[in-house]
């Protein structure tokens, strides 16, 4: 992960106690039930989520006209595949895929607050939202990528895509050399939200 922005070390300790906090609160004043934030976690954990789009990055890593159709019309090319029934949740409105290749490096962000196509990619990281990512993410995205630790040749074009309520952009990664013996299944292993986010390539499996 990057030192691009300065949070507090304590963040993710007093982000979770503060939650703590204000569930007990809701709770406790018949806002919500006791089981409500347990069914809103379980949603994300089997419905929504980057498992969702690392298995369409599979399909189109191993099915080329797949992939295709994905860039063309990335809702219809998703349907095809059976995938949970939280794909059709909130956020997951005009999605759409751009492919990442020889000539182009793609970055989706949203400059404008934190659009994110939730059944694909989950919900976004902190960071995400942070000001300072979403002015450089723009301004200056090689830089911005070289400090994700993803450095790309100056040959090669970075395309950056701003979400918004109107579309929901999630990037298709180059699959990795030495993968050919590798099954869908196994290729999907592989896909992380980052480099769906384009902040990140994929990485060859360790064995390769
Ligand atoms: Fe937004």
């Amino acid at each position: 992960m990057s030192n691009l922005f300065q949070f507090p070390d304590d963040r993710e300790a007093s982000s979770a106690a503060k939650v703590r906090a204000l569930e007990a609160l809701l709770i406790e004043k018949g806002v919500i039930g006791s089981d409500s934030v347990d069914t809103v976690l379980e949603h994300f954990e089997t419905m929504a989520g980057p498992f969702n789009g690392a298995k369409i990055v599979a399909r189109a890593w191993v099915d080329p006209a797949f992939k295709q159709r994905l860039v063309a019309d990335t809702p219809a090319a998703i349907a095809e595949l059976a995938l949970p029934q939280g794909m059709a949740g909130a956020e997951g409105e005009h999605m759409a895929a751009v492919a990442n290749g020889e000539d182009v490096h793609n970055l989706i962000i949203c400059t404008l607050c934190s659009c994110y196509p939730w059944p694909v990619l989950g919900l976004p990281p902190y960071w995400y939202k942070d000001p300072v990512f979403r002015a450089r993410g723009v301004r200056e995205p090689r830089a911005v990528l070289k400090e994700f630790g993803v450095e790309v040749p100056a040959a090669k074009d970075v395309k950056v895509w701003d979400s918004s309520a109107q579309i929901r952009w999630f990037v298709v990664p180059e699959r990795p050399a030495n993968t050919g013996h590798m099954s869908e299944t196994e290729l999907a292993a592989l896909v992380t939200p980052e480099s769906m986010m384009g902040v990140a390539l994929v990485a060859p499996p360790a064995s390769a």
